[in-house]
């Protein structure tokens, strides 16, 4: 059964664009939420906690030290602003870097605070992120988690676990764990793991994924397998979204290009030779 509130269901769902922003926000809520019977509630509550293999997290292990030779180690800096890392990871959604980037800067040129953003219209602060698309539904799911947290709550984060601060984060409408991780990771330094579509193609082709197919399945593996601590979280997420970018892109992974090549589930079944 499905308990997603149906009036903002109606109240939301507006044109195409929007729809899509919110299924995939549906998806994230139920599978955070265990909202839903069949397939996605088992995967989140019974495949995300199996074992994870030692072969999964040797080669977890050996793809971080590889990136680390590629890269470096970036160095995590919290920026300690929970609110500010919530509305940009929304206006994230779906859009480019610059242009979510845009909107925030926007967002925050219009309004002195955050309690301004709150209590403004939607059609203001839908208007005033428009470069990010999805405006009306983007403002909608701003102003909800502006509503149902305040500045106490976030700064009390710190002082609960990883699990009990994702749980409180999830327990609003609209933010998922890809969300409540980046919130946590980058605003407060606490050690988890998002998952993002690049990290999701790229753990998937390589093969750290202990056969998990959705992001919160892949986030327990990689959980698993990395030091619990938010400089290897952020390092290693860092890294591995460069590389998702520059060498394991989407549509033609630069596999002859690649330092993981011989540690490749992709590349073997490709039959890739290592030179
Ligand atoms: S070998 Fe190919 S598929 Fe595997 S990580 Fe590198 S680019 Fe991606």
């Amino acid at each position: 059964m499905c308990y997603w509130p149906m009036d903002w269901i109606s109240a939301t769902e507006t044109t195409l664009g929007d729809s899509l922003l919110f299924s995939v926000q549906i998806r994230e809520y139920l599978e955070t939420t265990g909202r839903m019977a069949g397939k996605l509630s088992y995967n989140r509550f019974m495949k995300a906690k199996r074992p994870v293999a030692a072969e999964t997290c040797q080669r977890i292990e050996e793809v971080w030290r590889r990136l680390g030779e590629l890269y470096g180690h970036p160095r995590l800096q919290p920026t300690g602003d929970p609110f500010g890392e919530l509305v940009s990871t929304i206006l994230s959604q779906h859009t480019t870097d610059a242009s979510s980037m845009r909107a925030f800067s926007d967002l925050r040129a219009r309004f002195p605070d955050w309690k301004s953003v709150k209590e403004a219209p939607v059609e203001t602060v839908a208007k005033t992120i428009r470069f990010a698309g999805l405006p009306h539904q983007k403002a909608l799911a701003i102003q909800t988690a502006l509503r149902e947290l305040d500045e106490s709550d976030l700064a009390l984060l710190t002082e609960l676990s990883v699990q009990k601060a994702r749980a409180k984060l999830t327990a609003i409408r609209g933010i998922g764990d890809k969300t409540a991780s980046c919130v946590l990771l980058f605003a407060l330094g606490m050690p988890t793991q998002p998952v993002d579509t690049h990290i999701e193609r790229v753990s998937k082709r390589i093969g750290m994924t202990n056969g998990e197919k959705t992001p919160t399945g892949i986030q327990h593996v990689l959980k698993s397998c990395l030091p619990a601590d938010g400089q290897t979280m952020f390092a290693f997420h860092v890294d591995l979204i460069r590389h998702g970018r520059e060498i394991c892109v989407a549509r033609a992974p630069k596999c002859t290009a690649c330092l993981m090549v011989d540690i490749c589930n992709y590349a073997s079944q490709i039959h890739l030779t290592v030179a």
